[in-house]
């Protein structure tokens, strides 16, 4: 059975079982000794979700998903990616904060701790994560919750995947939208010492409401981006303000108004900032991607990490 890791390293595992839905064990459990990789989305970037030689337990086929309106909650299955389960919650108008790039599975996410648009409001992705349901190294079926297996529960929330296979989980969702105030904006990296002061002010006063990240550098292919800018340093901002729209306009009138922006990509509409941000994985963006060049910051007065700009790709 032969699959590609995120980086796309070709591996070959000697079997990698699908895995739909759950099926309980039986009394008599087979013992083999090999290595296991379990799949959930398969966006991790250090390729763990797949290995040499072993088994693979690929679930992303488990994509039943549950939304209760009324307990504000969705039960998801483990192979779930975000663009998914926003999908669902937000037919209800609720959403859980969730990766800024809608094909991230919901597994490994959450199992990393999980942060994203709305979590200056509603926090990271395990503050909302009310249960999970594994299945354990000794073939059990366990639920891992604040009142059953708290240790177990404890070690999921953020801990990575080595506690077992999680098969679902069940969050805490919040009334989001329909539209939110989201996008970025963009400054030519000349200006990044005066954009980045600007910044460290206008954040530090910032509502709940409004969760950035602040980015220096190459300018993405991307349709709201003119075709002059891909491709040149930047300043990148992303933007989401998820309360009344017209508040966010206000809120983020200074950001708009602030020096002079190439691009300001702030629209009205739920998850523009994640398509946004979708570029990082596409197939046609990275074929199209400009080689890996080097650009500087020309001073970096209060900010002694910009100097990692150096580097940037
Ligand atoms: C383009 C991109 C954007 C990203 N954006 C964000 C972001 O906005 N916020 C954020 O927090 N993170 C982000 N990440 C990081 C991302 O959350 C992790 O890479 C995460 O591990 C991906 O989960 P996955 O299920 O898709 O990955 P996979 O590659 O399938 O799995 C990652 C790890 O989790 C384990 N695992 C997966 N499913 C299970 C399961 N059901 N039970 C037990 N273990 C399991 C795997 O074995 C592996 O070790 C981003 C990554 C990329 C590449």
């Amino acid at each position: 059975m032969e699959r590609r890791d995120h980086l796309g390293a070709l591996r070959r595992s000697r079997a990698a079982p699908r895995c739909p839905t759950l099926s309980r064990p039986s009394a008599s459990r087979a013992s083999v000794t090999c290595f296991v990789a379990v799949r959930g989305g398969g966006h991790g970037v250090g390729g763990h979700s797949v290995c040499d030689d072993g088994l693979v337990i690929d679930l992303s086929p488990m994509k039943a998903i549950e939304v209760d309106p009324r307990r504000r909650s969705a039960r998801a299955g483990a192979g779930l990616l975000w663009g998914e389960l926003d999908r669902e919650t937000q037919a209800f108008g609720l959403a859980t904060t969730g990766g800024v790039v809608t094909h991230t599975g919901i597994a490994g996410l959450t199992l990393g701790g999980g942060i994203g648009c709305l979590m200056r409001k509603h926090g990271a992705t395990v503050d909302n994560l009310v249960s999970a349901e594994l299945v354990t190294a000794d073939g059990d079926v366990v639920t891992a919750s604040a009142d059953e297996n708290h240790d177990l529960f404890w070690g999921i929330r953020g801990g990575g995947g080595n506690f077992g296979i999680v098969t679902s989980f069940e969050y805490r969702s919040h009334p989001v939208g329909p539209q939110v105030l989201a996008g970025p904006i963009f400054h030519s990296l000349d200006d990044a010492p005066d954009v980045l002061h600007f910044y460290r002010d206008f954040i530090a006063e910032a509502p709940d409401e409004l969760t950035t990240v602040f980015n220096l550098r190459r300018a993405p292919s991307l349709p709201l981006v003119p075709s002059e800018v891909h491709g040149r340093p930047v300043v990148m901002i992303g933007v989401c303000y998820a309360g009344p729209i017209e508040k966010g306009e206000v809120v983020l009138r200074p950001l708009r108004t602030f020096g002079s922006p190439i691009v300001d990509g702030f629209r009205a509409s739920w998850k523009p900032f994640s398509r946004s941000l979708e570029w990082r994985s596409a197939p046609s963006f990275a074929s199209k991607r400009p080689p890996h060049r080097l650009f500087r910051v020309k001073e970096a007065p209060f900010c002694p990490r910009s100097h990692l700009a150096n580097s940037c790709p």
